[in-house]
């Protein structure tokens, strides 16, 4: 199992527009970050984890070509403005792409993008087919996914785990019944906004206190504003098993089905 961090920035993603703080204006391409977005790789299947305003680059950016699904997290636009680009999926395969997402979730998807679910769309309209999830397990071929539910502020958002991996993005709380459920990682990635306080995002210690109750082998944080300042400063203060992942980055895991079943 092979999971590529497509985007590990905010909604505004880094560089913002017409900012010159030092963040902004980095020549580390480490600080440079497209809107959150990641990429699961499991033996031939594909699987995304939200489809927001970058999505076209970084589908050319890793260079696949074939996707098997969307899992979106919530209805931001971070998160979803992007699906009219799965239209190349759509013809290279012949199918609709299968997006797996609350019912709230995919209510708002179909108020933004009403011509995809018109019921005579346009000839060359993106296909999406959309999938209906709550909080139980489902499949994905022979991949089972658990639903995680969490709070990015009062918003009730998903999580999602896979084997012995987690990625919880936009989170703001986690109730401790979720907590037990995210026991036993080898790898958690989890949203850290900025190190002030916010309504609906964890600050980084907010965000550091959850990884210490669920304890992962290794964390990586994702999601974050140039206002959390250059993250290769801030890396001696986190413990040796949390970093910050940077777009590009790919960690591999061994994935055993019968871990799960
Ligand atoms: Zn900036
Ligand atoms: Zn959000
Ligand atoms: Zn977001």
């Amino acid at each position: 199992m092979k999971v590529t961090f497509l985007g590990t920035g905010t909604s505004q993603g880094i560089p913002v527009i017409g900012c010159d703080c030092n963040v902004c204006l980095s020549d580390d391409l480490k600080q440079k970050r497209l809107r959150v977005s990641a990429l699961i790789q499991i033996g031939d299947k594909n699987i995304l984890i939200d489809a927001g305003p970058d999505f076209r680059q970084q589908m050319l950016n890793v260079g696949i070509n074939h996707l098997d699904a969307i899992l979106v997290t919530h209805e931001h636009n971070d998160h979803i403005a992007g699906i009219d680009d799965v239209r190349p999926f759509n013809f290279r395969s012949e199918k609709d792409m299968p997006l797996y997402t609350l019912q709230r979730v995919a209510d708002a998807i179909k108020t933004r993008f009403p011509y995809i679910f018109r019921a005579d769309p346009y000839p060359g309209a993106p296909r999406i087919n959309l999938e209906i999830i709550n909080t139980e397990k489902f499949h994905i071929g022979p991949i089972e996914i658990l639903p995680i539910p969490i709070m990015h502020g009062n918003l009730p958002i998903l999580g999602f785990r896979i084997n012995k991996f987690a990625y919880l993005t936009d989170v703001k709380y986690i109730d401790e019944a979720q907590i037990q459920q995210l026991q036993g990682l080898d790898y958690l990635v989890i949203s850290s906004l900025q190190l002030e306080k916010h309504h609906s995002h964890c600050t980084l210690d907010e965000t550091l206190a959850f990884i210490n109750r669920i304890l992962p082998k290794k964390t990586k944080i994702i999601h974050m504003s140039h206002t959390m300042g250059d993250t290769s400063l801030l890396e001696a203060k986190l413990p040796k098993s949390v970093d910050f992942a940077y777009d590009g980055l790919q960690i591999s895991m061994n994935y055993f089905i019968s871990d799960i079943i």
